[in-house]
């Protein structure tokens, strides 16, 4: 008895639509795209109840006439691709002729389409996969997909569905992710009747972000740069400074060859990029376009497009860790430009003689005699208003005071600055050290018992091969046996309470910080984790001169913004925020 069949088409369908759609964002996802694809200037999205309801994408692309309406309901049916060559060199955004019947297949379906010249168009109803009707369809030029009752005939899928709130979030996520992927697109969106956001053709994507995220996100991002030495992959967008980071990957969108993906390759490129820039258990804020030749990459991997391959990861990922490491150094020098203090001639002349203010009449900076910060006298920090020194010839700034032990106050060009003493002595200890580790390695300190340990073989191979970068981390260890180590040296400065628990945490780390990742950042960690120790703690009370030093140091640094641990060092609240705080402005 012959057991085999072949599915129905429908069913097929169905069984396709598994993969392709699982809930209402990602119909939303495949309609938008094909909008995109037809070249519409303008797509608008409706949902209903999160979508379960009903969707609608309407855009104003090219259109189709009656039989590619018709030929594009059934399975395999693609103007996108035609051959294995066109298959291996992806241009558009679909090609797998999937979505279109999937939708139809677990939905009641809607198809109205008008190409720009044609007198009618065509309205296809479907249901459940079956045709219904095919009439002339007035509606304007381009095409409109209504999809209602999602999962209408198919309960077990139904019961996957979220609450209409979060369907709704993930719709709207969905949207975001095109609608930065594609500025010069107009987008709206329109919740249960409401509008979302209305989003017109931008001309960049800087553009694109303001109107959909608001300016004061655009002023926290820096435009990436390219680096030097990456030849295939060509790296633009905007990301956010050191320090900016959120709760979750909401903002950590990356685009490969315009499309949005999910890619452990680039996720794992990004933490390492900003590492110490970046708190724990935080994400980034990214708008990152990666462009590769299309054969350098398989978008082929999974049906909703989601993920791709590339060809050559390592040097991927490379790019993007150089890109995103120069792209946060480059920000240092605007940020220091905020701190030039104003200008003398503006400088008011102060009534009474509370404040002295800073003598910038041609001299070269007084060193002024540095009044010492009395803890807790508010009196003798107001008193210590003076000028700093100018670093690099044309910054200065002023230091006001130190409030309550921990917060240096300054002000700049844009009004006050605070700053945490700690994280910033952090920030000036951690650059100093991973200066000395690169340039001549730590110093180490011997054990006074050397401690032997086994490791399995393939660590021991490993451990043999990385032996000189260990070195300059100011760890010794000499083999001691076939897969026996001796651990004889530790860095100075860490001193572990247990040298082989220690050796271990560094092996792991190393091994899954990628193989041509630079071997010093494992390194850095170690470091990172040490300078908190050392730096100076919220309650120490400081000089003058060692405020004075302490700023200095720190707008030195590569990465001043932000603690090695990726927190804020300093904090700027602007006269236009205090104006509008004391109600001067409205
Ligand atoms: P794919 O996008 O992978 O080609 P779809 O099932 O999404 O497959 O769409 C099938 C075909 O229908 C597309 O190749 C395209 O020619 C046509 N099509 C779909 N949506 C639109 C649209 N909004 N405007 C114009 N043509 C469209
Ligand atoms: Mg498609």
């Amino acid at each position: 008895m012959s057991r085999v069949r072949l599915l129905p088409d429908i069913l097929a369908s169905q069984v396709a639509a598994g993969e392709v759609i699982e809930r209402p964002a990602s119909v939303v996802k495949e309609l938008v795209e094909n909008s995109i694809d037809a070249g519409a200037t303008k797509v608008e999205t409706i949902i209903r109840r999160g979508g379960i309801s009903l969707i609608r994408v309407v855009d104003d692309g090219c259109g189709m006439d009656r039989d590619d309406a018709l030929l594009s309901l059934e399975r395999h049916a693609t103007s996108k691709i035609r051959s294995a060559e066109d298959l291996a060199a992806i241009a558009t955004l679909g090609f797998r002729g999937e979505a279109l019947p999937s939708i139809a297949s677990v939905s009641r379906f809607r198809l109205t389409t008008r190409e720009r010249d044609a007198i009618a168009g065509t309205d296809i109803v479907v249901s459940g996969g079956r045709i219904e009707a095919v009439r002339d369809g007035g509606e304007a030029p381009g095409t409109q997909v209504e999809v209602r009752s999602i999962f209408y005939n198919l309960p077990a899928r139904r019961k996957f569905l979220r609450a209409e709130n979060t369907e709704a979030r993930n719709v709207e996520h969905q949207l975001h992710l095109q609608a930065v992927g594609h500025p010069h697109v107009g987008f709206v969106f329109v919740r249960d009747e409401r509008i979302a956001f209305q989003l017109p053709p931008a001309a960049t994507l800087r553009d694109r972000i303001r109107d959909l995220y608001g300016r004061e996100l655009i002023e926290t991002l820096l435009d990436v740069r390219q680096p030097a030495s990456a030849a295939t992959t060509r790296v633009s967008g905007l990301i956010g400074r050191a320090g900016v980071s959120r709760q979750t990957r909401a903002q950590q969108l990356v685009f490969v060859n315009g499309r949005a993906i999910e890619s452990p390759v680039l996720t794992a490129a990004l933490r390492e990029g900003y590492h110490t820039a970046l708190m724990k258990g935080q994400f980034p804020v990214t708008f990152l376009f990666l462009q590769l030749d299309p054969t350098a990459v398989d978008v082929n991997v999974h049906p909703a497009k989601r993920e791709v391959r590339f060809r050559d990861p390592n040097a991927v990922r490379e790019t993007v860790v150089a890109a995103i490491r120069a792209t946060l150094e480059s920000g240092r020098e605007s940020w220091q430009q905020q701190f030039r203090a104003p200008e003398p001639a503006t400088q008011p002349t102060l009534p009474a003689p509370v404040f002295s203010p800073p003598d910038y009449s041609g001299a070269p900076p007084a060193v002024v005699p540095a009044p010492q910060f009395e803890p807790g006298s508010r009196e003798s920090a107001a008193q210590s208003e003076i000028a700093g020194p100018r670093t690099n010839g044309t910054q200065h700034f002023q230091i006001i005071g130190v409030l309550n032990k921990l917060y240096v106050l300054m002000e700049n060009e844009n009004g006050l600055v605070l700053v945490d003493q700690h994280a910033a002595h952090e920030r000036v200890l951690f650059e100093e050290l991973r200066r000395r580790m690169e340039e001549q390695g730590v110093p180490s300190q011997r054990l006074l018992l050397p401690q032997t340990f086994d490791l399995a073989p393939r660590d021991a191979e490993w451990i043999e091969r990385n032996s000189a970068t260990l070195r300059k981390m100011g760890i010794g260890v000499e083999p001691f046996g076939p897969s026996t180590f001796r651990i004889e040296s530790v860095p100075a400065f860490l001193n572990p309470a247990d040298p082989v628990e220690f050796m271990r945490k560094v092996i792991d780390g190393l091994k899954s910080a990628s193989d041509s990742a630079s071997p010093m950042r494992l390194g850095e960690d170690m470091i990172a984790k040490t300078v908190c120790r050392h730096a100076v703690k919220a309650n120490d009370p400081l000089q003058h001169p060692e405020v004075e030093k302490l700023i200095v140091d720190l707008l030195a640094c590569e990465l001043p913004y932000c603690c090695p641990h990726g927190r804020p060092t300093m904090i700027q609240i602007s006269l236009a925020e205090l104006e509008k705080k004391f109600g001067r402005k409205v």
